[in-house]
């Protein structure tokens, strides 16, 4: 799980990082507003911390260009202020949960374990492309009668693939969101589970492919026959 921390803050920053790192969590942190819309603009985090009162952008700005541009990351933030202005402002903004300082921080983990349990439930179960019918929760595809489970890594690469629809996704963005940030995973690897996932679709004669758009990445597409 990849958590964004916008925090201007250093100390409380480290501090924060430090805690979810120990619970597993990678977390990349950046001190201003410009910096949290452009790696919040990525797409790869499945949670964002955001700090409201923050140089360059103030948080509730930062929640509303990421909204504005189809991020959909669920986001917490996090203010000194406790007026209930304040708060209706930053949902409003297109944050999902608000957290006033000071916290605990198992307050902090229980918000983050709420919010994206809260957004995985939003996605349906099964999702659909073509004539496959790819169900999350067992990460089983299937086409017509025909069905095969997938592992881990493969069922997350189709996942994004199937969320972005007719965007490609690039070989970083798979490394990153399936691999994460610190991995020694490279193209190679990527292109031997395209492969994998491939064949596994070519088994259940599904007319949906995987096509390799060169230099861009990876897309779904229906064959036409
Ligand atoms: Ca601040």
């Amino acid at each position: 799980m990849q958590i964004l921390l916008v925090e201007d803050e250093v100390r409380l920053a480290k501090a924060l990082k430090q805690i979810l790192e120990e619970k597993n969590y990678m977390v990349d942190m950046v001190h201003n507003g410009e910096d949290g819309v452009l790696y919040g603009m990525s797409g790869v985090y499945d949670v964002i911390i955001l700090d409201l009162m923050l140089p360059k952008l103030n948080g509730i700005d930062v929640a509303k260009k990421l909204r504005a541009d189809g991020i959909e990351t669920p986001i917490i933030m996090l203010t000194a202020r406790d007026s209930i202005r304040d708060k209706i402002a930053g949902l409003d903004s297109g944050a999902d949960d608000y957290m006033t300082k000071p916290f605990s921080p198992n307050e902090l983990l229980a918000r983050i374990r709420a919010v994206t349990r809260r957004h995985s439930e939003v996605l349906a179960d099964v999702i659909n492309f073509g004539d496959i019918s790819f169900n999350l929760s067992t990460n089983e595809v299937a086409c017509g009668e025909k069905s095969i489970r997938l592992n881990f890594k493969e069922a997350e690469i189709l996942k994004l693939l199937f969320l972005r629809k007719n965007v490609p996704v690039s070989k970083d963005e798979i490394i990153t969101k399936v691999w994460g940030y610190d991995s020694d995973a490279g193209d190679s690897n990527v292109e031997a589970y395209i492969s994998f996932i491939r064949k596994k679709l070519a088994f259940i004669n599904s007319k949906v492919t995987i096509v390799a758009l060169k230099k861009v990445g990876y897309k779904l597409e229906e064959k036409k026959c």
